[in-house]
This record gives C-alpha cells, structure tokens and sequence, in this order.
C-alpha cells in the first residue's frame, strides 16, 4: 500500500465491478469504448516496467483475472492495453490494465 496512490486507495475502497483475491475491476471514470475497465492489483508496482516483481503465479492470476473480468462485462471481443510511462498515455503510476469492448 502507497498512500500517495489513486489506485491502491480504490482497491481498498473503490466501486468494484469484479475481486478476486490480490485483483480487482473497476469502471474507468473517462470510458474510451462501451465498456471501459480498469484491472487494479494489490501489489502497487509503478508500471509494467516492473512486472518482474510479480511471483510467477500471480502475474498468472491477473492474467486469467482479466479474461474473467472481460467475460464478466459479456464482452466476446476486446481490447486489452497497458501504457507504459507518460510519453506512451500513462496517467496512473500503478499498475492498471485497460479491458475496452462493446463496439459491436
Ligand atoms: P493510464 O492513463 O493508462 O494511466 O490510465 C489511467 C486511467 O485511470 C484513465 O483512463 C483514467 O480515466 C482512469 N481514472 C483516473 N482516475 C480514476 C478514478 N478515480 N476512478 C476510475 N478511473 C480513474
Ligand atoms: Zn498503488
């Protein structure tokens, strides 16, 4: 926990769309598609820069969490994104996973 962090703050007392334990999913506040979510870990790591710090089966977890979370919302099709640093869109310096969908 970083107390200075937007995000390890909302996994502790956000609106959550989905949990699991060390995950949870949030709405995005701005939605860039249909159904815009973000995926939170616990673990607060700066950005995916850093995913070594990640115990292998963790980052395992947080995988097939977010394929859960996609299916959850419904979506069939979807886009999954990190950005990684300022120059690349990154906005919140803890790790998040953009979940997009719902064009269709
Ligand atoms: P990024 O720009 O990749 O770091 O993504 C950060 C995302 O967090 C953006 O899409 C924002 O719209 C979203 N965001 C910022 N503050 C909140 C909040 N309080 N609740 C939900 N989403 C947020
Ligand atoms: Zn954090």
């Amino acid at each position: 926990m970083n107390d200075d962090c937007l995000f390890c703050k909302l996994y502790l007392e956000g609106d959550h769309v989905a949990e699991t334990d060390g995950f949870v999913a949030i709405r995005d506040i701005n939605p860039q598609a249909p159904v815009h979510l973000l995926v939170v870990p616990e673990r607060h790591i700066d950005t995916f820069r850093d995913i070594a710090a990640f115990p292998p089966d963790e980052a395992k977890r947080m995988l097939e969490f977010i394929a859960e979370v996609a299916a959850g919302a419904g979506l069939e099709d979807y886009r999954v994104v990190v950005n990684v640093g300022p120059s690349a869109g990154q906005t919140v310096f803890h790790l998040h996973w953009h979940v997009m969908g719902g064009w269709a």
